[in-house]
């Protein structure tokens, strides 16, 4: 049964309790174990400005995670409201299949600009798996149209997540998130991630690591066979898990073994790209250059939904110059409404410089965080730009790790909830060990950094006195 005197009931305001009742009712969230929220209210976010959200019932938090890595200009801006508004009224929707519009061209040429190398195609998509499943298929069609037909396969790193649908699921590393749509796209193969706090080589030395953890990957397409492997997908940093940086040279090493391979190398920006790490797109902070590059997420700081692939011209070219196209394509994909606020969102990088706010302000916040040291539960800090993950441990001399019952009674028991009450809106995690996840928007300084660190030092200090 449908409510339709829903917008009558909340004409006049939020009603927490009953937006609550109807949520559970009708409303199946996304990761969510449903039955969490039987006889617990579901929180219910109803407005954002700048780096703070509100919920229904008036409380505000500040956004430690821009959404879902997302918000980077931060909430309640007007100036992508109106793009999305004018373009809009001028042209609602029109598809790129055969057609094209102008602000889909505009984006698809300030991106290539934007992109380095020659990194000057661009497929639109709705989002970040999209592009992922766009990039994969590619990559096979690629090597059927330049006769090394039997090349299919992909490798990509342990815990690392890459989407949803089952080709970008095949290459997503998470177990937990597999298991229940077995059989899979076949041909995905997973290969060690960077992950240096708990190194199974090398963990006293942070470039011979990182040397072995790109060895993985030779060795991963070795034993596959390098005829059969069409693609690497890696992201710049790993979000799953907890923040993975790459090792000093890890990247170029990659690149190499890639190119000994004639195997593509493909960058998932979904959340490093629009300023994350302080750069447009993070290959650049890392100084690669791959063949393709997946992003999504911060393009439109989440104003409007769309995503990318972006496509060398050497990959481009056998659809470009004969008679064969790219039979693959997205209803919303390169949305005009999307595409408006995109180039709006780009404006404000350049006005605001935001790529440059955040690498000016990159090692305070680092350093903010890392103050939650002295803390028995925080094993390891890590992450890059805006993007941090806090691993917690039962004991750090040891880096022992919690087991399943006492992550469950920790993270989904305590943690996230504990967090969002204490007034800090972010994610605990344990798809690889229990990890506090930060990715704030990219406007906030040190009044934020100090206020992030203050509730995760309460918030923390009282989890481990429950231990
Ligand atoms: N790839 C990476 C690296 C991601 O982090 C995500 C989402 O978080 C995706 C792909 C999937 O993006 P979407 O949820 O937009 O499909």
């Amino acid at each position: 049964m449908t409510t339709p005197q829903f917008a009558d009931r909340f004409a006049h305001g939020y009603d927490h309790d009953a937006l609550s009742a109807s949520a559970r009712e009708h409303l199946w969230m996304h990761f969510t174990r449903m039955s969490g929220y039987r006889h617990v209210p579901v929180p219910t976010i109803v407005r954002g400005d700048g780096a703070r959200i509100w919920d229904a019932r008036g409380k505000s938090y500040l956004d430690g995670l821009a959404g879902l890595f997302v918000v980077q200009a931060g909430h309640g801006r007007q100036e992508l409201v109106q793009a999305a508004a004018k373009q809009a009224s001028e042209l609602a929707f029109f598809p790129l299949w055969s057609y094209a519009h102008p602000q889909a061209i505009a984006l698809a040429d300030r991106l290539a600009t934007l992109a380095p190398g020659d990194l000057n195609k661009v497929f639109f998509t709705t989002g970040g798996g999209e592009a992922v499943e766009t990039a994969w298929k590619l990559a096979k069609q690629y090597f059927k149209l330049t006769g090394k037909p039997m090349k299919h396969k992909v490798i990509s790193r342990s815990i690392a997540y890459h989407g949803t649908p089952q080709g970008a699921l095949s290459i997503t590393g998470i177990p937990d998130a597999r298991k229940w749509f077995e059989p899979l796209v076949p041909g995905a193969h997973k290969a060690a991630n960077t992950n240096f706090y708990r190194a199974p080589e090398h963990g006293d030395d942070l470039e011979a690591f990182g040397r072995w953890a790109a060895d993985e990957i030779d060795r991963a397409i070795e034993m596959e066979g390098p005829d059969t492997v069409a693609a690497v997908f890696v992201e710049p940093v790993q979000n799953s898990g907890g923040c993975f940086p790459p090792p000093p040279g890890y990247f170029q090493r990659l690149r190499a073994i890639c190119d000994k391979h004639d195997v593509l190398l493909v960058s998932d920006e979904t959340i490093c790209a629009f300023g994350r790490l302080g750069t447009t797109f993070a290959c650049d902070k890392f100084g690669y250059v791959p063949d393709m590059l997946t992003c999504a997420k911060g393009m439109t700081s989440g104003y409007s939904p769309i995503g990318a692939c972006l496509i060398s011209e050497r990959i481009a070219e056998p659809f470009y110059s004969g008679a064969d196209y790219f039979p693959h394509g997205y209803t919303f994909g390169g949305h005009p409404v999307s595409a408006a606020v995109a180039m709006a969102n780009l404006d404000i990088f350049e006005h605001e410089r935001l790529n440059e706010h955040v690498l000016e302000h990159e090692g305070a916040f680092r350093a903010t965080l890392e103050r939650l040291y002295d803390l028995p539960i925080v094993g390891d800090v890590r992450g890059d730009g805006y993007f941090y993950g806090i691993e917690l441990v039962k004991d750090k001399a040891t880096k022992e790790t919690f087991d399943d019952d006492e992550s469950e009674r920790l993270l989904r028991g305590f943690l996230s909830k504990a967090l969002f009450d204490a007034g800090l809106y972010c994610r605990a995690d344990d798809r690889g060990d229990p990890v506090v996840q930060l990715a704030p928007p990219l406007i906030i300084g040190q009044r934020e950094f100090d206020e992030i660190e203050g509730i995760l030092r309460a918030v923390l200090t009282e989890a481990w006195n429950r231990l």
